[in-house]
């Protein structure tokens, strides 16, 4: 491979506000990292983080069978001894393959942060790097705050990366700490080490202004064959270079390669995923794997995609395991329905018109189809001849309320008709969509197990004529999850509770119908239920 992916999201990735990972969390990660083909993950900083400790003590059994684990620390301390320093000994316990150290090239912060002398941090780096050669490992010299240190005084900048390469460093990295270079000064600079050290280098860069990828792709192009970097480029601030933008601009527009093609048609898969497993909202317009880095909106951008997909794509979508997505909008035409259509496997049976009038109708009304893409989904299915309904609402009702001393309580009955039978339940909850939500699951979830794993993510209400005051129209759009799947639908009403029943309850017809396709669930023959 020509280009080497170090992988930071489970260090320097979890500094990301409001990310945090488990123990059990950072193994999942680390699983995946290795079956994407990932060359070098880093773990976590075992001197400074009990929690890491245990990572590593359990990631010894993972059995990784393409990427180097990799433990993170620092240089040893100012005046001491690198053989006696806690730092690199709990580094050398922590039994990885491959090391990856930090070391000071900026002098303002060896003098004023740390408090040493130019010569002591030329030697920390040194001796560092040479103890952990002895101990057999792989070294990776992270050269910190590197392109500051080289603007303020390239000389000592270059003194400190050589320390290191003569110390016997595998890689040399430098680090755009502070995240505020510009690509020019990359190219620049990741030049100059290269024409004073032998070492193989890599660039470590954060996104502080926007320019973390770009910096990343300059620094390869000057030299540089290992990244590092994040999955959706979560980290400190305003995050670490992202890998997810990264790999496919390596591999499909600098051919330089650095996973296999058929990894790279998981890249989408990957990104999700981790952010599943981190309980993170993915990103839709996030570049190459966003559900909207390929989504059509507009009449004529749909119609010459259609003709020719490279007129609005600057890569094709399955490359990098992502779809294309045709928006359907008031702007839509004919060609948008029947490709909307034919991409959730439909054959439109000439009743386009139809639909495209029905569809217009309802937007008229209120109804939103680009965020609501579930309910547009059941729209066309429904339009196809012999479709059957899972469940039918019959009625819903809702009481709420509040008494002196009590906190506000919600309890919701709804009567559905499944296959033949009418099922009656009531559930309470903490308000009044939870208290339906749970009434829903409760009758229906008997007779279609798969409901179990289908949870609400999200619930949003948008008043659409305010000016009509208490009588206005709302629109309430739900966003539901089962798994890594999601799906957003969307009701409209006066009534709020009405407008979210019926959100709701396109949310779980949804998945039934498309399992019914795949015969893992038989719609309308349920089995009976309490008899
Ligand atoms: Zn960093």
């Amino acid at each position: 491979m020509d280009i080497q992916l170090f992988d930071t999201t489970l260090r320097d990735g979890t500094q990301s506000e409001g990310l945090s990972l488990s123990v059990e969390d950072k193994i999942k990660i680390a699983r995946m990292l290795d079956g994407f083909g990932i060359h070098f993950i880093e773990g976590g900083y075992p001197g400074s983080n009990p929690k890491d400790v245990e990572f590593f003590r359990k990631a010894r059994q993972l059995g990784l069978k393409h990427a180097k684990l990799t433990a993170f620390g620092s240089t040893r301390k100012a005046g001491s001894r690198a053989d006696q320093d806690p730092n690199l000994r709990a580094l050398v316990e922590a039994d990885t393959p491959a090391v990856c150290i930090f070391g000071k090239s900026w002098t303002l912060h060896v003098t004023k942060v740390l408090g040493t002398t130019l010569e002591e941090n030329l030697a920390m780096i040194a001796d560092s790097v040479s103890f952990l050669k002895k101990n057999g490992r792989e070294v990776v010299y992270d050269a910190e705050h590197f392109f500051d240190g080289f603007r303020a005084d390239p000389a000592y900048a270059l003194a400190a990366v050589s320390a290191a390469a003569k110390a016997g460093a595998d890689w040399i990295t430098m680090c755009d700490t502070n995240g505020g270079s510009l690509p020019s000064f990359v190219t620049h600079a990741v030049k100059a080490v290269r024409a004073a050290v032998p070492t193989r280098l890599g660039i470590h860069s954060h996104n502080d202004s926007d320019l973390a990828v770009a910096n990343a792709l300059a620094a390869v192009e000057a030299g540089c064959t290992q990244v590092q970097g994040t999955i959706n480029g979560w980290g400190e601030r305003c995050g670490n270079a992202n890998l997810i933008s990264i790999i496919p601009a390596l591999q499909l527009k600098m051919e330089k390669r650095c996973v296999s093609d058929e990894n790279l048609e998981r890249l989408t898969e990957l990104s999700r995923a981790v952010s599943e497993i981190a309980n993170v909202r993915p990103r839709a317009h996030a570049p190459y794997v966003g559900v909207s880095a390929f989504a059509h909106k507009g009449g004529a951008h749909v119609s010459a995609v259609e003709k020719i997909t490279a007129s609005y794509e600057h890569i094709a979508p399955e490359r990098v395991g992502n779809r294309r997505h045709i928006v359907v909008s008031e702007l839509s035409g004919r060609g948008n329905v029947r490709l909307r259509a034919s991409e959730l496997g439909i054959e439109a049976q000439g009743n386009e018109a139809a639909l495209l009038g029905r569809i217009k109708e309802m937007e008229s009304r209120g109804y939103q189809f680009e965020a609501a893409e579930g309910s547009f989904e059941l729209l066309v299915r429904r339009s196809q001849p012999g479709y059957v309904l899972p469940f039918e609402v019959l009625d819903v009702v809702l009481i709420s309320e509040r008494r002196r001393g009590s906190e506000m309580f919600a309890e919701a009955t709804v009567k559905l008709k499944v296959g033949d039978q009418v099922v009656h339940t009531v559930a309470e909850g903490t308000g009044p969509v939870h208290a339906l939500d749970s009434a829903f699951h409760k009758a229906l979830n008997p007779f279609y197990p798969l409901l179990t794993e289908v949870r609400l993510s999200d619930y949003k209400v948008r008043i659409l004529d305010p000016e009509m005051a208490t009588e206005a129209k709302v629109r309430v759009l739900l966003e539901t999850a089962s798994g890594e799947n999601r799906w957003s639908t969307i009701g409209v009403s006066q009534n709020i509770i009405e407008a979210s029943s019926e959100a709701l309850a396109d949310a779980l017809e949804l998945p039934l119908v498309r399992a019914s396709k795949t015969g893992d669930v038989v719609i309308n023959a349920p089995k009976a239920v309490g008899a």
